[in-house]
């Protein structure tokens, strides 16, 4: 086996445009953005990156853009060192960890068409969220210049809309969607976890078990019956409290009132456990 890059350490936004017309000549820059703490999530996307791509980067910036409370912000996990150490065994080249003030200066936030795709579920709970993911995004992809970006479908809403804006505007890059990855028990990884006491990463469960209970029912009863099913489950956790819990179209994301005849559709759900607000989302097929 190839022994594992030297992980190159970049904060400069200048060094990283340099750092990618360099490697750019051994064929397309693979591309993970993230906003650290890492975890098997996020390098499962590094893994995949590496099997596209014969280089791949990666990003640490915690947005403050994308954050509305802040003290969310404050709070967000930042371990740079450990990070750096996870990545270079998984093989990434370059981590890009820019300042802030590197990111934002001579940078006026734009707003983009984000296709009424921000209507609903994450969007009203957490307004300026998206306008604020797309315009760091933007801003990284224009440092590092990927060919293909990898981003979670654990963040589906987030994941539709840079689908979405990429496509709308010609961002010369390839969006590729990689699918959740989830402990033994069904909750899907994330760095927020880390803030939850043993009980409550127990109960945080009920999460996957409420998306599961919609999933036996999709396309087979109707919408508001599945919809029964996953709040059924989420009541049996009196201690969580659900922000929303859907059944939406797979492309657009809106309400379903009946199943889409495209046979795509997703279960989606938010809830507060404890001190930490999850996400989460199951995608359902016909004959699933
Ligand atoms: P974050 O650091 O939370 O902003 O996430 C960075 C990227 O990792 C995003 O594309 C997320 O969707 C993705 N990601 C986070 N958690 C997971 C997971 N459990 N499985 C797959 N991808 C994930």
């Amino acid at each position: 086996m190839e022994p594992a890059p030297i992980l190159e350490i970049i904060t400069e936004p200048s060094h990283a445009v340099a750092w990618s017309a360099r490697h750019r000549r051994n064929g397309p820059i693979g591309f993970v953005p993230t906003m650290g703490a890492l975890h098997e999530g996020h390098l499962e996307l590094v893994h995949r990156a590496r099997s596209a791509c014969p280089t791949v980067a990666c990003s640490i910036f915690v947005n403050p853009l994308q954050f509305n409370d802040p003290r969310d912000l404050e709070r967000y996990p930042r371990r740079l060192q450990e990070d750096a150490r996870l990545l270079e065994q998984a093989g990434c080249h370059m981590l890009f960890a820019p300042e802030k003030e590197a990111i934002f200066a001579d940078f006026t936030p734009g707003t983009y068409d984000l296709g009424g795709l921000d209507r609903h579920w994450e969007g009203p709970s957490r307004p300026g969220h998206f306008q604020g993911v797309v315009n760091v995004v933007e801003r990284l992809f224009h440092y590092v210049r990927p060919d293909m970006a990898f981003f979670g479908e654990k963040d589906r809403q987030q994941l539709t809309i840079l689908q979405h804006v990429a496509q709308r505007l010609r961002w010369p890059v390839t969006i590729v969607p990689c699918p959740t990855v989830r402990a033994a028990d069904g909750l899907a990884l994330s760095s927020r976890n880390q803030r939850l006491s043993p009980d409550e990463r127990e109960t945080a469960t009920v999460l996957y078990r409420a998306l599961q209970a919609m999933a036996e029912k999709a396309f087979s009863a109707h919408p508001e019956e599945a919809l029964a099913a996953g709040r059924a489950v989420m009541a049996s956790e009196p201690s969580v409290v659900t922000d929303y819990l859907a059944v939406a179209d797979g492309a657009t994301l809106a309400p379903l009132e009946d199943w889409p005849a495209s046979g795509r559709a997703v279960a989606l759900v938010a809830a507060q456990v404890g001190p930490v607000r999850l996400i989460d989302n199951l995608t359902l097929e016909v004959g699933q």
